[in-house]
C-alpha cells in the first residue's frame, strides 16, 4: 500500500502512518466540494457562525493537537500551542471581515450596472511542513469566509496532525466543505490541474512555486504564491544593541529557524560587531535544545535529513571559506534526531551561500558593514523580498530607511510581527497575493458584472 510514514524528528521514532490518495479518491473529494460550494456560498451570516464556532474548537482541542504538532513536526510545546492559538484568532478575524457584495456602477442613462463580488468555488491549499496547522487555517480560514469550499494538501511529513486538524473542523462546518488529501508532488500537481479547482493557494518554496504557476498556467487557474524568504534585519549605529540581539535570537531560532520571516541575516556597523556578537552568543548558548516535548527545552530539531544536511552544508562552506563560529556549530543533545544547536557566524560577506541564500535552519550570519546604502542597494539587487527589519533608536530614520527596502513587511525595532490583521506577503522571488487582513479576502472573490439596458 502507498503510505506516508510520519517520524518525530526528535527521535527518529515512526509515529503514524496515512494512505495515499489514488486519483479517484482526489476527483471525488473535489467533487465533493464542490457540490458543498453551492449551499455554502448563500448565506454569509451563517458561515460567520461557524467560523467562530471554528475558532473556538481549535481553542477546545488545542490539547489534542499540540502533542502531535511537537512530535510530528518537532517544534517546542509553547510554539505548538502559539501555532494553535493563532490559527484560532485567524478563523475569528476571517468571521469578521466585511466587503461589499454588490455595489451600483456608473450612472449611464438607460442601463443599470452592478458590480458583484463572488466566491470563485473550490480551492486548492498546498501547504508546507513548518507550520503546518497555522499554513493551513491561514488559507482556509479567509476561503471559507468568502463562501469558497477547500480542499487541502499537507506536506507529506506532517499528514496526521492535518488530518486532526481537519476532523476536529469537519465537526463544525457541513459536509464538503473542508478535505484534505495525502501525498506528494504528483497529487499537488493533479489538484492544480483539476477543472473544478478555480483557485490555487500556495505557501511554500520559491522553486515548487515555480513549478505551480507552471502547471496553474495550463488550466488558467489563479495562484497566491506565499515562497521563500531571506529576511535581512539592518542595525544601525544608534540601536540598542542589548534589546535588539535579544529579540533577534528570540525570531531567529524560532522554530528551529524553519519559518518563512525569520530573521536570516543581520548587517551590524563593523564597530559594533564585537559587541552584539557578544551579547548574542551569550544569548543563544543558553537556548536548550531538545526534544519539544520535554520541560525546559527552547528549540527542537530540524524537521527532516534534508533541511538538516543543507544547513550543515551552507555552515561548513562557510568555515572552509574563512567566516568564524562565534557560538554553537554543534548538536546540543545525545537524542538521535535532526538536530543543531543555535549557531553565530561572523567573518563572511555577502557572497557566502550561508548569506545569500535561504538557509531556513538555525545558522544566524552576521555581516559587518561601514556603508548604509551600499547594504540597503545589495539587499534590493537579491532574489528574495518577504519581510525585513531596521533597528534603530531614531524611530524616524530607522522608518526612513524601512521605506528603502523593497519587501512585503519591513518592521522596525521588531521582525516577523505578523498579524492576522494585517496584509502579510512577498515581493519578487517571494511570491505575490495577500493573506491576512482584508486583502486576505479579496484574493478569494472574483468580480462580476451585470448590466441591464432599459428597453422600455
Ligand atoms: P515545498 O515547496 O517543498 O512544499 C510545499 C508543498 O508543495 C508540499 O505540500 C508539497 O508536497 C507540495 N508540492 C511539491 N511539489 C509539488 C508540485 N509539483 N505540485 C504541487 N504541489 C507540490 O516547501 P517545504 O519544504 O514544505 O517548506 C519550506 C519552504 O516554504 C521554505 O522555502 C519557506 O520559506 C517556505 N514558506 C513560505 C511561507 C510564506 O508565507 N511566504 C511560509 C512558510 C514557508
Amino acid at each position: 500500500m502507498n503510505e506516508l510514514i510520519s517520524i518525530n524528528p526528535a527521535t527518529l521514532q515512526e509515529i503514524g502512518r496515512v494512505r495515499v490518495t489514488s486519483t479517484g479518491e482526489l476527483d471525488q473529494a473535489i467533487r465533493n466540494a464542490d457540490t458543498a460550494f453551492a449551499t455554502w456560498k448563500t448565506d454569509r451570516s451563517y458561515r460567520q457562525g461557524l467560523l467562530r464556532a471554528c475558532a473556538l474548537e481549535m481553542m477546545r482541542k488545542s490539547a489534542q493537537i499540540v502533542p502531535l504538532l511537537v512530535t510530528e513536526q518537532g517544534k517546542t510545546a509553547t510554539e505548538a500551542s502559539g501555532e494553535v492559538w493563532i490559527s484560532a484568532k485567524a478563523f475569528a478575524h476571517a468571521s469578521r471581515i466585511d466587503w461589499a457584495d454588490e455595489e451600483l456602477g456608473p450612472d449611464v442613462a438607460g442601463r443599470t450596472a452592478r458590480v458583484q463580488r463572488l466566491p470563485l468555488g473550490v480551492v486548492a491549499a498546498i501547504v508546507p511542513w513548518n507550520f503546518p496547522v497555522f499554513l493551513t487555517i491561514a488559507k482556509i480560514a479567509p476561503a471559507l469566509a468568502a463562501g469558497n469550499t477547500v480542499v487541502i494538501k499537507p506536506a507529506e511529513s506532517v499528514s496526521l496532525v492535518v488530518d486532526k486538524v481537519v476532523d476536529i473542523l469537519k465537526a463544525v462546518l457541513p459536509e464538503g466543505v473542508i478535505q484534505v488529501v495525502h501525498g506528494g508532488p504528483d497529487i499537488g500537481k493533479a489538484l492544480v490541474e483539476h477543472s473544478l479547482v478555480r483557485k490555487v493557494s500556495f505557501t511554500g518554496s520559491t522553486g515548487v512555486g515555480k513549478l505551480i504557476m507552471k502547471q496553474a498556467a495550463e488550466v488558467i487557474t489563479p495562484v497566491t504564491l506565499e515562497l521563500g524568504g531571506n529576511d535581512p534585519a539592518i542595525v544601525l549605529g544608534d540601536a540598542d544593541l542589548a534589546y535588539t540581539a535579544a529579540y533577534l535570537a528570540n525570531s531567529a531560532f524560532f522554530n528551529a529557524g524553519q519559518m518563512c520571516v525569520a530573521p536570516k541575516r543581520a548587517y551590524v556597523p563593523a564597530d559594533k560587531m564585537d559587541e552584539f556578537c557578544e551579547i548574542f552568543s551569550g544569548l543563544i548558548a543558553a537556548m536548550s535544545v531538545g526534544d519539544g516535548l520535554a520541560p525546559g527545552t527552547t528549540m527542537g530539531p530540524l524537521h527532516n535529513k534534508a533541511q538538516l544536511d543543507f544547513v550543515q552544508s551552507l555552515l561548513d562552506k562557510a568555515v572552509t571559506s574563512g567566516a568564524t563560529v562565534v557560538t554553537g556549530g554543534g548538536r546540543g543533545t545525545e537524542l538521535p534526531g535532526y538536530f543543531l544547536e543555535p549557531t553565530l557566524v561572523r567573518d563572511l560577506d555577502d557572497s557566502a551561500e550561508l548569506v545569500a541564500l535561504e538557509q531556513f535552519g538555525p545558522v544566524f550570519p552576521v555581516v559587518a558593514y561601514r556603508d548604509l546604502d551600499e547594504v540597503i542597494a545589495t539587499i534590493n539587487a537579491q532574489e528574495f523580498g518577504l519581510g525585513a527589519s531596521v533597528w534603530g533608536a531614531d524611530e524616524a530614520a530607522a522608518t526612513a530607511v524601512a521605506e528603502r527596502i523593497d519587501a512585503g513587511s519591513v518592521w522596525v525595532n521588531q521582525h516577523n510581527a505578523l498579524e492576522v490583521e494585517l496584509p502579510f506577503g512577498g515581493v519578487k522571488s517571494s511570491g505575490f497575493g495577500r493573506e491576512g487582513g482584508a486583502a486576505g479576502v479579496e484574493d478569494f472573490l472574483q468580480t462580476r458584472v451585470i448590466s441591464v439596458k432599459h428597453t422600455s
